[in-house]
């Protein structure tokens, strides 16, 4: 058991919220992300339903005011976002804004799929005041975008870019590595062509095969196979030699930024802060408490609507599982994490908390540490799923 340094940790009212819109014309063979598909006919009843969720949060705890909250960030994440007609999109904005305003500076993201963005839904996401998008690429490659189940070409891709540009010019792209059958000259084409487009932001992810998706059970069934850990480990070598080339500078594990482009709300979570969440499967951090939502879309509705809570789970943090986790989220960024700060912060010195396994992990080369903070190495990039389970 560590022992605290000092105490009590100031809780500060969150400034980042995050919506989700469970929405898809089809879950992709690969996701398990909380949506439904083909079901739009529940829209309405989403949109009232988050209505709800968000007049119950203002009356909770200290956040109880009549005025709209001010946010550094908000973030519109699913399932699919711009999958709802222009209409929806505008009363979906309309209803967060009842209860939330945002800074002169905030970032505004909502993620995106290349197939929406009409003229008129990127009129839509604009006069919101939308100034960052996450978009759902995954892909250049004909074959690794049929295989992912993709609704878009790598046509629509271009023409979907060549419509936002001069109106919103802040694009993330979303890329998956160690598709079945890709090869690694067909991934440096697709960073490439990432590049080529002036992405702001990039986030890459390797494929994995969720229990629960058709693509886990195409896999037990012989019917699909993963790419070799070798192969993976390349692939992710290749991103971390070509984007830096290009521009890009990489901050997180899977993320990479042109200069002034990190994602602002992603550091929210890997800084430990508060953050609000509403939706189905959304989660939030408040003063300490963690809740998740209900992952089933239709239970959450159901929870809701009937006056109910729509969290499933809630738990509250120690002071030492807030300092840890605190630290876990803190090694995802390559900054790493600030020795004087986390004292600061968490009330615990690093050492107390989980002090031979970080030596442990020094002693590996996965960690290094300096005066000033702890961080990952270079190899220890690639083994950080293993340097969390370590510090747990
Ligand atoms: S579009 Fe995105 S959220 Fe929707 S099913 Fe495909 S991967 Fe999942």
């Amino acid at each position: 058991m560590a022992h605290r340094i000092k105490h009590p940790i100031h809780l500060e009212q969150p400034r980042s919220t995050y919506i989700h819109v469970p929405f898809c014309v089809h879950r992709c063979g690969y996701c398990d992300f909380t949506l439904v598909a083909g079901k739009d006919h529940l829209i309405h009843n989403y949109l009232e339903a988050l209505s709800r969720e968000l007049a119950d949060l203002r009356a909770w705890g200290n956040f109880a005011s009549s005025q709209p909250l001010s946010l550094d960030t908000l973030y519109f994440g699913g399932g699919t976002p711009t999958h709802l007609s222009p209409e929806e999109l505008r009363r979906l904005f309309e209803i967060v804004f009842e209860y939330f305003s945002l800074d002169e500076n905030a970032e505004f993201t909502v993620e995106a799929n290349p197939v929406d963005l009409t003229e008129e839904k990127i009129a839509v996401l604009v006069e919101a005041g939308v100034n960052r998008l996450s978009l759902g690429v995954q892909s250049f490659e004909e074959s690794a975008l049929k295989l992912l189940e993709r609704d878009h070409t790598r046509e629509t891709i271009h023409d979907a870019m060549n419509r936002l540009r001069g109106r919103l010019d802040n694009v993330s792209l979303d890329l998956i590595f160690a598709v079945p059958g890709q090869s690694r000259k067909d991934w440096k084409a697709t960073l490439a062509e990432a590049a080529d487009l002036h992405a702001t932001h990039l986030s890459t992810y390797c494929l994995t095969f969720e229990k629960g998706t058709s693509f886990y059970q195409r896999l037990q069934q012989g019917k699909l196979s993963s790419a070799d850990e070798e192969l993976q480990r390349e692939m992710y070598a290749d991103v971390m030699t070509f984007l830096p080339q290009r521009g890009y500078e990489q901050y997180e594990i899977s993320s990479f930024a042109k200069p002034g482009f990190r994602s602002r709300h992603n550091q929210v979570y890997w800084s430990g802060r508060g953050y609000f969440g509403f939706g189905p499967g959304a989660a939030r951090y408040l003063a300490g408490v963690r809740e998740t939502n209900h992952r089933s879309v239709t239970t959450w509705l159901k929870k809701v609507a009937a006056g109910e809570s729509g969290a499933q789970e809630r738990e509250q943090l120690s002071d030492e599982d807030r300092a840890r986790e605190r630290l876990i989220l803190g090694l995802r960024t390559l900054d790493g994490v600030n020795l004087t700060t986390f004292a600061d912060e968490t009330g615990f010195l690093m050492e107390e908390l989980c002090g031979s396994e970080i030596e442990k992990l020094i002693a590996a080369g996965h960690l290094e540490r300096d005066a000033r903070r702890l961080r990952l190495t270079h190899d220890g990039r690639f083994f950080a799923d293993s340097v969390t389970l370590e510090l747990l």
